[in-house]
């Protein structure tokens, strides 16, 4: 039987990050991961935002060109309040090749990755597979996504409050349009969230999400209507390409880790609550949980793991989960109209340009959080 040092669950971005800190640390890693390719059953966008892009290194050549332009349009679609950025605010990723960055990265850091390969529990440090033979670890790091099972199984906390989104994408005719994020503040095609164009000037993603319990025709229905008549869709000019997934919107769980392991990304609730990106975060928080387990596995002092510790990041998440349950209580198309008319005068709009360009989506895991180890 093949003994680990860290098991990470799951290969997204939050669970090939991790294994590249932790592999790089000089620790033994394996990655599993249930998909077969990483290029299947993408669950994102992949619009990357500005303070990620200056914070992590991302290729250039794996980023769609720049986005200045945001539309939001009431449920009528008429007069859309257009905010302009003097810079680059968001770039979409080809997320399949981001993937496959990320796991190379992790490999030359001396991870091993395994894809097919699904968890299916563990007891006593002997976790089970379906598609390997089972493995010893002395640490688990669950990066399965938002319904975690890793989580369950290690008795930390769990995502309650999910959205549920999905999204077409296809490539568009390059140089025919203007690149723009068009989003739709409509709850009946998107409850409690939005529906969306972004349209890089290469490809188009057309998507929307909500609260599943408010979408009573079901989710693939609304997006198809959406797509119909969506403000800034282009004609597919190539395979068009179906994504979708739960997305944790309740803010970062409070129980994090435990001396058997921890969470990272969707799994910890690591999604700003009220623009529902999760991709800065998972990358943010990995960096933190990476440092913590190898801290714990070198020193074996349990305390060590208070440093890691969601009560302390939700403090600084109040103003975020409130402005979310203003957005979740948008329930009539009255109500969205006179929440985007709003956003017209001076004081909604620089509330939407803080929330859309500022770089307070998801706060930094900064001092308080990597202080100093706190008696358990
Ligand atoms: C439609 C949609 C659009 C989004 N768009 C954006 C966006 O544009 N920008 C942004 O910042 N955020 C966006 N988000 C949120 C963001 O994508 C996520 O927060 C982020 O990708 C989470 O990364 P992760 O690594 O934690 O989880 P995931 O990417 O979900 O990875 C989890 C991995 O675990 C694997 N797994 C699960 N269970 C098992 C098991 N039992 N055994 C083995 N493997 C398992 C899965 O196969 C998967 O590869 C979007 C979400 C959705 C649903």
């Amino acid at each position: 039987m093949q003994t680990v040092d860290v098991l990470v669950v799951g290969a997204g971005l939050a669970g090939l990050h991790t294994a590249r800190l932790l592999a790089r640390r000089g620790l033994d890693v394996m990655v599993a991961d249930r998909r077969r390719s990483l290029s299947a059953g993408i669950r994102t966008t992949g619009i990357f935002v500005r303070r990620t892009l200056d914070d992590f290194d991302l290729p250039d050549e794996l980023l769609g060109p720049g986005i200045r332009d945001v539309l939001l349009y009431p449920p009528s679609r008429r007069s859309p309040v257009r905010l302009t950025s003097d810079r680059d605010e968001y770039r979409v990723a080809d997320m399949a090749a981001v993937y496959e960055h990320a796991r190379r990265a992790a490999e030359s850091a001396g991870a091993r990755v395994l894809l097919g390969v699904r968890y299916d529990g563990m007891s006593a440090g002997l976790v089970r597979f379906v598609g390997a033979e089972p493995v010893t670890a002395r640490f688990v790091v669950g990066a399965d996504g938002a319904r975690s099972r890793v989580a369950r199984d290690l008795g930390l906390d769990v995502n309650r409050r999910l959205l549920v989104g999905a999204e077409i994408v296809h490539p568009i005719a390059p140089g025919t349009t203007a690149p723009a994020f068009h989003c739709v503040l409509d709850p009946r095609v998107a409850p409690g969230y939005l529906g969306w164009v972004i349209d890089d000037g290469w490809h188009a993603h057309v998507g929307v999400a909500g609260y599943p319990g408010a979408m009573r025709t079901g989710i693939r229905h609304l997006l198809d209507a959406f797509a119909q008549d969506a403000p800034g869709r282009s004609a597919p000019t190539g395979p068009v390409e179906r994504r979708g997934g739960p997305i944790p919107v309740g803010g970062v769980l409070r129980r994090l880790a435990c001396p058997a392991g921890l969470l990272v990304g969707d799994a910890a609730g690591a999604v700003s609550p009220l623009t529902a990106g999760g991709l800065d975060p998972c990358l943010r928080m990995s960096e933190l949980a990476a440092a913590v387990a190898a801290d714990y596995l070198r020193t074996g002092d349990a305390r060590v793991l208070s440093r890691y510790d969601g009560r302390a990041l939700r403090a600084r998440f109040r103003g975020r989960l409130l402005l979310r349950r203003v957005f979740a209580g948008i329930r009539s198309p009255a109500a969205a109209e006179a929440a985007v008319t709003a956003l017209r005068g001076r004081a909604g709009r620089t509330l939407a340009a803080r929330i859309l360009f500022g770089d307070g989506s998801f706060p930094d895991v900064g001092p308080r959080l990597a202080g100093p180890v706190r008696s358990a």
